[in-house]
């Protein structure tokens, strides 16, 4: 069964087709939105034998000229060296300003691939086929395209909207436990900060979920795709300021960092090794729903609630071994907070959140401990 979700953005709309064994269809989902007939499929080597290898010849035997280029996994490969032998690789074997760029794999791919076809002769037609949990419901909603600099994650790249996207979820029965896992953070997510009958929805299939059902996996995806995709088309640009949401204003982009200024201090406390950045954001949610708790927003319940449907996850994580002080530090020099001024997502109600920056230290601290 199939799911479509439209994304409505002002230069263009595109498709994000969601189902089960969809991925044979990719020919003709390209055929109906491009003219073209060169294909470069940008993977890493795990998700090239498992899936890109034979996405390839599904191409090929359609017609299309098909050239495979193969990153190694990992974040490191999110960098200006790797964009560089891919401009030249594509350069040298008849890549131009004709030919389509289907990135097959995680959010790293996708970014990196994204930004390759963003500049690549000044732009080349994108369409994306993720195959992590948190690709298909973030990274690949949203045209935000680009590489790391060393210390800085994602400080150069561009918006660069797919054509469509390509959700086939038979391939996250090969993915890693704990990297699904780590994609389910950023549902339960959409869940605390806009819909709180799809965060019922997710308490009540919890073993659904956790077994990997295709059905139920279709609908979380479809759901968190919608829901990222409505505050994607309301702020495109991460132009909307935080503040206007609050004012009944227009949706801002901010509120997707629910868990997220806590959860950049883990990941950079801990060098970006231990912890996943999904295993990072569910307990940032676990903090910021304790912070929101101290200052009234929220009762225990809520607190309570939202770490049973976590734990039912497999994601009842702790906050990192760390000097609280130093969590604080790190906090206020995320790029996300402007001029050091720390700004937190927190929530006042299941499906609402709102912006922060009138707190207590000891407040913030006291919430890391638990
Ligand atoms: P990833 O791309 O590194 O993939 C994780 C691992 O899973 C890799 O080893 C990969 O080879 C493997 N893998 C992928 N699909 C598989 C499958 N179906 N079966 C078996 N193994 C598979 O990690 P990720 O979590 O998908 O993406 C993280 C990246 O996404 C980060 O760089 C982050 O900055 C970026 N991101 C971007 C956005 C955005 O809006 N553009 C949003 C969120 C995250
Ligand atoms: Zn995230």
């Amino acid at each position: 069964k199939e799911s479509n979700v439209r994304v409505n953005l002002a230069e263009r709309s595109y498709d994000i087709a969601i189902g089960s064994g969809n991925r044979q269809q990719l020919a003709e989902f390209l055929r109906e939105r491009t003219q073209r007939e060169h294909a470069v499929i940008i993977t890493d080597s795990n998700v090239d034998q498992l899936y890109a290898d034979a996405l390839g010849d599904v191409l090929t035997a359609d017609g299309w000229e098909v050239q495979v280029l193969i990153v190694e996994p990992g974040e490191p490969s999110k960098s200006i060296e790797t964009c560089e032998d891919l401009w030249e690789t594509m350069l040298n074997e008849g890549a131009d300003r004709h030919s389509i760029v289907v990135a097959v794999g995680g959010g790293v791919v996708g970014d990196l691939a994204g930004f390759v076809a963003a500049t690549f002769t000044r732009g080349l037609e994108f369409f994306q086929v993720p195959t992590t949990l948190l690709s298909q419901v973030d990274s690949s909603v949203g045209g935000k395209t680009g590489v790391n600099l060393p210390g800085a994650k994602n400080m150069v790249g561009c918006f660069w909207q797919p054509l469509g996207v390509l959700i086939d979820v038979e391939v996250l029965t090969t993915l890693p436990d704990r990297e699904y896992r780590a994609g389910l953070a950023e549902v339960v997510k959409y869940g605390v900060i806009l819909d709180e009958p799809f965060f019922a929805y997710l308490e009540d299939n919890a073993e659904a979920i956790n077994a990997k059902d295709p059905a139920v996996l279709t609908e979380i995806i479809r759901r968190s795709c919608e829901l990222k995709a409505k505050v994607v088309e309301a702020d495109e640009l991460e132009a909307v300021d935080m503040a206007s949401k609050f004012e009944g204003g227009k949706l801002s982009r901010a509120i997707l960092n629910y868990g997220h200024t806590f959860a950049h201090a883990f990941e950079a406390i801990t060098g970006y090794e231990s912890m996943l950045h999904g295993e990072a954001v569910a307990v940032g949610m676990r903090c910021a729903a304790r912070l929101a708790e101290k200052q009234g927003r929220v009762d225990a319940e809520f607190v309570q609630r939202q770490d049973l449907l976590l734990a039912a996850l497999g994601l009842s994580v702790s906050p990192p071994e760390a000097d609280p002080e130093d969590i604080l530090h790190l906090m206020s020099r995320d790029k996300k907070s402007d001029s050091g001024a720390i700004r937190f997502i927190l929530p006042t109600k299941m499906g609402h959140v709102e912006l922060v920056s009138d707190f207590q230290s000891e407040d913030v601290i006291a919430s890391l401990s638990f």
